[in-house]
């Protein structure tokens, strides 16, 4: 896991880039917002700590400058106890967290931990192999962006597969694995609703190198 700190006060930045590397992460620090600013655009980082007040650009701008470039990585605000309004703008320019100056450094490191998983949860949540798009979190599964309703047993079954897209998925493994009934297979098969039929061929066809189940 890596992140930034954005950080003008010495202090303050060198105990975060400190508590943090403790704490298993690696960490890139910058100490005015035109370098945060940049290393936020070009490297790939899992979390932000921004400061709000920092020379050259201010913290709020750098925030949105991230969020215009597409960078998605969760951004943690420190702010000051009694700029509230900067608090609301940063929120409402994507911020996922703040915490309020003088904090405690457990506190900011259980802060940073839960942001970190929470993203991680919901990457892991979604999967996506050629047209097919499947959410764990929501049981959504969509073709080409529309919505496809399938039985808890082809869901089961897609889910298995998507999960190992790239190589060969045999009959044996994916009754095994993916709690499925062969008899169930052939019945699905021969009475493939139109949703599956539709997610069986267009898709996998069109992924076939990606998805592949056999017997
Ligand atoms: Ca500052």
């Amino acid at each position: 896991m890596r992140l930034l700190v954005v950080e003008d006060d010495k202090n303050l930045r060198e105990q975060l880039a400190s508590a943090l590397g403790d704490a298993g992460y690696t960490v890139d620090t910058a100490d005015n917002g035109e370098d945060g600013q940049f290393l936020g655009e070009t490297e790939p980082y899992d979390l932000a700590i921004l400061d709000l007040g920092l020379p050259k650009v201010d913290g709020l701008s750098v925030l949105k400058a991230w969020r215009k470039e597409g960078r998605t990585m969760p951004v943690l605000i420190l702010s000051a106890r009694d700029r509230w309004s900067e608090k609301v703008e940063g929120l409402d320019l994507g911020a996922n967290d703040y915490v309020t100056k003088p904090f405690h450094m457990a506190e900011l490191l259980a802060r940073v931990r839960a942001n970190v998983r929470r993203t991680t949860d919901h990457q892991s949540a979604v999967l996506e192999v050629g047209d097919l798009r499947l959410n764990a979190a929501t049981g959504q599964v969509t073709v080409n962006g529309a919505p496809v309703k399938l039985t808890a047993y082809q869901y089961k079954v897609l889910d298995y597969l998507m999960h190992h897209a790239g190589r060969i998925v045999s009959r044996a493994e994916l009754t095994e694995r993916s709690t499925a009934k062969i008899t169930s297979a052939t019945r699905t098969r021969s009475k493939c609703s139109s949703a599956f039929c539709a997610v069986r061929s267009a898709p996998i066809a069109s992924s076939r190198k990606k998805v592949l189940a056999t017997d």
